[in-house]
């Protein structure tokens, strides 16, 4: 489990294009009578944007943060279909994804894309969790860090200290997103360091230290826990794993800190 730089365990759950009003109440209701549990844990919920503001209010109190799936780079205007970060604000977001592998490959965000983002995020008062991650080709062609070099150097660009703060990055290789093969404890401590050290090099290692890293790809409840005993693995980004109130549950426990 991370140690470092004060960082507390983040469980966070990506419903993707999952669940509507009645089933997202029941598993509300579900996290609301386990909420006393989690005392030391970062809980966060990445739902449809139909569903954030009615999850807003049932669970006002228990500590879940939500956070929006994707936004658009631009304030407002004529955007069909696009949510902007004061909308996600608006519904009772602290958080947003920015990068997820969905969004890059079947959407089209590039890197530049991506970067527009994130300080739209920022500058419009959203939390980004940052999605990088290979592609299987480009792991076996042994390009993982080129990857994710090219990612962070473009995503971070010109962001001073105070984005770290407030920054919480996911890495997650695109083969283990929603596929059932988990990266080793190894090959993901690996790249979380290169991931660490790379915030390093933009803002200096004291302050890398403090941004929690989440690991992405089939995080389940009997793989979790291990996953966490890697020095750089501060908690997951869940996709499947996060659509029933017990796995999500028994993930948030297997990173409560034990005392
Ligand atoms: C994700 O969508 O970010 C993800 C990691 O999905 P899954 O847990 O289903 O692999």
């Amino acid at each position: 489990m991370s140690t470092g730089g004060g960082r507390r365990p983040v469980v966070a759950g990506n419903w993707k294009m999952n669940h509507v009003s009645d089933t997202a109440l029941a598993f509300a209701q579900d996290l609301s009578a386990a909420s006393g549990f989690w005392g030391g844990v970062d809980v966060a919920l990445f739902p449809p944007a139909t569903l954030l503001m009615v999850l807003h209010r049932v669970l006002a109190g228990t500590g879940v943060r939500l956070g929006g799936q994707a936004c658009h780079q631009e304030a407002r205007g004529a955007f069909t279909g696009e949510v902007s970060v004061a909308m996600l604000r608006d519904a009772g977001c602290e958080h947003v994804l920015v990068g997820h592998s969905e969004r890059r490959a079947l959407f089209g965000e590039t890197d530049a894309v991506v970067r527009a983002k994130l300080g739209a995020a920022l500058v419009g008062g959203l939390n980004p969790v940052l999605c990088v991650g290979e592609t299987e080709q480009e792991r076996e062609g042994g390009r993982t860090e080129a990857v994710l070099e090219r990612q962070l150097a473009t995503a971070l660009d010109g962001l001073d200290a105070t984005a770290a703060s407030r920054l919480w990055v996911a890495y997650e290789p695109v083969w283990a997103i929603g596929t059932g093969r988990t990266a080793t404890p190894g090959m993901a401590q690996e790249a979380h360091a290169f991931t660490r050290s790379r915030l390093g090099h933009a803002w200096g290692a004291e302050t890398a230290e403090g941004v929690p890293i989440l690991y992405g790809g089939s995080v389940k409840p009997d793989n979790f826990g291990r996953l966490l005993e890697e020095r750089d693995i501060d908690g997951g980004l869940v996709g499947g794993a996060s659509l029933a109130a017990a796995d999500f549950l028994a993930l948030v426990e297997a990173a409560a800190p034990t005392v």
